[in-house]
């Protein structure tokens, strides 16, 4: 029996070649990204270059053949650059194509998984709604058949990369009865004479783009139905508990961007003397800070080993979840308190990276619905 807490040289190359990537290339676009609150489509071509929107899938089906603690590294430094690129990397790589690489049909792998994969397809990922976001099973929008395939009415809220997606994954209900079997997903391409796209501008994330979508009569031909098999919700919710490890991921860089930003703050500012991280106040806040990134850090690879061991299950996905978008929040909120007044100001990352942070308590299922997921686990009925 062996534990090993040590990544492998190819799991360091990784990060070697994504933290290249942000200082040199990407880091240069933020300012102006989240400035004009628009994402730079061109960056997706250059991720397929490097092989790293396929870093968890399969060689053998066109991806680059590493594990979910690569994924999660290349998550966790994009966030650390900047949340709006990783949230825009995360819709398209995993929400965007996981259900068509896992029950796509052949034709659909070619036509959409594999052009994904090298950034010549940009993919987004339609689930929530305006009256069904936490509450999934509340999803009004319909599917119904129409010669040579279906006919979609409904509506769908704050979708991720709508706005600049050649296709999008899209939930509708395939049965009028309210039940999860009936929820089907639509490989649906833009732009469709049916989807009617609001860009929405945000206070978190500001450079990802975000759109309300409304649904008048689109049609989709039958091919495009995902697996050609109606009922496909069980896939969802596998899709949505892994992306929780992800975007566990996500919050871990968002933390440790916060902290080092808090930590430099203070070794560098001086108060009556004195550099503010010597008072003790600060000192702990720090202390604390790390300590938390810490166990976020071993609870989120946890979750990524568990995923490439095939044995994640929902509750550990919620936990994993949970605790890492939680310390996001509580540690960028802590960096704004070290930097005093400075925290407010736009030329320090900090409040950026809280308002971003807030974003991952509520966005792949919120802290409450995590919560009510491990209780269930742990056999009480919230
Ligand atoms: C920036 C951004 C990007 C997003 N991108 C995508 C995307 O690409 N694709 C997509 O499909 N969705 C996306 N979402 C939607 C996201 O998944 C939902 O916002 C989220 O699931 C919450 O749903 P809601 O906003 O309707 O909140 P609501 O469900 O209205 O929740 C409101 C409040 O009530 C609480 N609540 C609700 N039900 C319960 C309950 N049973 N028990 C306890 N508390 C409860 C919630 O925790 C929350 O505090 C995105 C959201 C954001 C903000």
């Amino acid at each position: 029996m062996s534990l090993n807490f040590e990544f492998s040289a190819e799991h360091e190359a990784v990060r070697d070649t994504i933290r290249r990537l942000c200082r040199d290339e990407l880091g240069p676009l933020v300012s102006e990204a989240e400035e004009t609150e628009t994402f730079p489509a061109s960056v997706f071509r250059r991720w397929g270059e490097l092989g790293l929107l396929g870093v968890r899938y399969p060689e053998s089906d066109g991806g680059s053949g590493l594990d979910k603690i690569s994924d999660c590294i290349v998550r966790e430094e994009l966030s650390y650059m900047s949340q709006a690129f990783a949230t825009s990397w995360s819709a398209h790589t995993h929400l965007g194509i996981w259900p068509i690489w896992k029950i796509g049909t052949a034709e659909q792998r070619r036509r959409f998984f594999v052009p994904a994969l090298e950034g010549a397809k940009i993919a987004g990922f339609g689930l929530s709604e305006p009256d069904g976001g936490s509450n999934v099973r509340a999803m009004k929008t319909r599917a119904e058949r129409a010669t040579g395939g279906w006919k979609l009415n409904g509506s769908k809220l704050y979708i991720t990369n709508a706005t600049i997606a050649d296709f999008l994954l899209v939930a509708a209900r395939t049965d009028p009865e309210l039940k999860p079997q009936s929820i089907s997903l639509f490989i649906v391409e833009l732009p469709n004479a049916g989807f009617e796209m609001h860009k929405l501008r945000k206070e978190g994330i500001r450079s990802s783009e975000t759109a309300l979508i409304h649904i008048t009569d689109a049609f989709v031909p039958h091919d495009c139905l995902l697996g050609e098999t109606v009922g496909t919700y069980p896939v969802i919710l596998e899709s949505l508990s892994e992306n929780r490890v992800g975007v566990a991921a996500n919050a871990l860089g968002m933390a440790r961007a916060a902290f080092d930003a808090a930590r430099s703050f203070a070794d560098t500012r001086i108060v009556a003397g004195k550099r503010v991280g010597d008072y003790q106040a600060i000192a702990h806040k720090l202390a604390d800070m790390s300590a938390r990134i810490e166990a976020a850090h071993w609870l989120v690879y946890y979750g990524a080993w568990r995923v490439d061991q095939g044995t994640l299950d929902a509750a550990t996905a919620a936990r994993v979840k949970l605790i890492a978008s939680e310390t996001a929040v509580a540690v960028s909120e802590q960096a704004i308190r070290i930097h005093g007044g400075a925290g407010i100001m736009r030329e320090y990352p900090v409040g950026r990276i809280h308002r971003d942070a807030l974003v991952y308590v509520i966005g792949e299922g919120t802290s409450e619905v995590q919560r009510n997921i491990i209780a269930r686990d742990l056999g009480f009925k919230p």
